[in-house]
């Protein structure tokens, strides 16, 4: 199928995916129904794992090489002030639009927690204040970087990687072999990165079709109102404040932005994972939107953990919906303080499956919400997780082509 591009190959699998899930979700309990499912869950699940396989050399070798780089050029510092400064605009700017619409469309009312009694039965979230939310931040930090390579554990892999750049570059010459060594295991991990794009079709056909089979539509329907606002802001941010950003300070058309990033985009929806999705982000902000490889070697990694601004939306959104469903009016500055720890908490959520719905907990907390509550939004989670996980990564990616045009 040469004559079809890889992207339009990824836009087929995921049209395809939709029909085969609508197709299974209307025959359930057909046996045909039950293999299709299984092995949607084996082929999507293989194609996670791949990424996730190579994301871990990827991040850590971009990261120190990205370092390097940036120092050699003097780059680094505004980089990083950069990068921060446009997180906590755009992490800003979405909380308010989540508050603000939660305000103006109150979802929830006329509903209420009793209704949901038996969701909410047998619910064991963690509680957790935000006092003890930041010191577990803190000490996941600092980890054995052998661990935390073997686990997986991709925020204190950026610690350590960050470390071991400026060391690197602080050593000077001396240490060239190592930085050649980890550039072109960079390379390499990015040759593997193209080996799976030739399946990511079929893995994101997959993904879709489990996860719109395995649906469960009365509790959508019900929720069907705050499903909406979250879809339609968490689309009004992604569609037209992030685009108009990035117009703004680049001069970039989003129509050229969404052509270039498509990819990482719909890979993003199909996983939910802002971390999987991070070997396609870093290709195709390198390779189609032509940052160079040292800024998005640094903001990518970066940014996949702690700028996201679908999930800070959500967590804002979602806790204004939460106080509705328990009739409690929450004043100004308990909606401010909703904003805060809907971004620290985004801040600290991994980027994976529904981890926004973990630190929702101390969103709701922050404020006297019941925490039980979260047992409502769980169920309902996994579609809302697709546009806010797209919206995260396409903030990183916007991040990416602003530093570079600012840095
Ligand atoms: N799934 C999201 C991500 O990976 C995090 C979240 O649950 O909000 O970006």
């Amino acid at each position: 199928m040469k004559f079809i591009s890889n992207n339009s190959r990824i836009l087929l699998g995921a049209v395809v995916g939709v029909a085969i899930g609508l197709l299974m979700a209307a025959h359930k309990d057909a046996a045909a129904t039950h293999t299709g499912i299984y092995l949607a869950e084996l082929l999507g699940g293989l194609f996670v794992d791949m990424l996730k396989m190579v994301m871990i050399p990827l991040v850590f070798t971009s990261i120190v090489v990205g370092i390097a780089n940036l120092s050699a050029h003097q780059q680094i510092k505004r980089v990083w002030v950069i990068t921060l400064l446009y997180s906590l605009t755009t992490m800003s700017l979405s909380v308010a639009i989540g508050v603000g619409a939660a305000n103006l469309f109150a979802p929830g009312k006329g509903l209420n927690l009793a209704m949901f009694h038996e969701a909410m039965h047998g619910a064991n979230s963690v509680q957790m204040s935000l006092a003890e939310f930041v010191a577990k931040f803190l000490h996941s930090l600092f980890v054995n970087p052998f661990a935390a390579l073997a686990q997986g554990n991709v925020m204190a892999i950026v610690v350590f990687s960050l470390f071991m750049g400026v060391a690197l570059v602080l050593g000077g010459d001396r240490y060239r072999n190592i930085l050649a060594l980890l550039q072109e295991l960079f390379e390499l991990s990015l040759r593997i990165v193209g080996w799976i794009m030739v399946i990511a079709p079929l893995g994101i056909m997959a993904l879709l079709a489990k996860l719109i089979a395995t649906q469960d539509t009365a509790l959508l329907t019900t929720l069907l109102k705050f499903i909406l606002v979250i879809f339609g802001t968490t689309l009004f941010h992604g569609l037209l404040v992030l685009p108009l950003l990035l117009y703004a300070v680049t001069g970039m058309s989003p129509l050229r932005f969404f052509r270039g990033a498509r990819e990482a985009l719909v890979t993003a929806f199909a996983t939910s994972s802002s971390s999987a999705t991070m070997p396609l982000t870093l290709r195709c902000t390198e390779q189609h939107l032509h940052v160079s490889p040292s800024i998005t070697g640094f903001v990518v990694p970066l940014g996949a953990h702690l700028n996201m601004d679908g999930t800070a939306l959500y967590e804002a959104a979602a806790a204004l919906f939460v106080a509705n469903l328990a009739g409690i009016e929450l004043n100004l500055l308990q909606q401010l303080m909703v904003c805060a720890t809907a971004m620290v908490s985004s801040i600290g959520a991994p980027g994976i499956p529904s981890a926004g719905m973990v630190t929702m907990a101390m969103v709701l907390q922050a404020v006297g919400l019941p925490i039980e509550a979260i047992a409502i939004l769980l169920p309902i989670d996994r579609p809302l997780d697709t546009i806010r996980t797209v919206v995260n990564v396409e903030g990183d990616m916007i991040g990416c082509l602003v530093v570079q045009k600012l840095a």
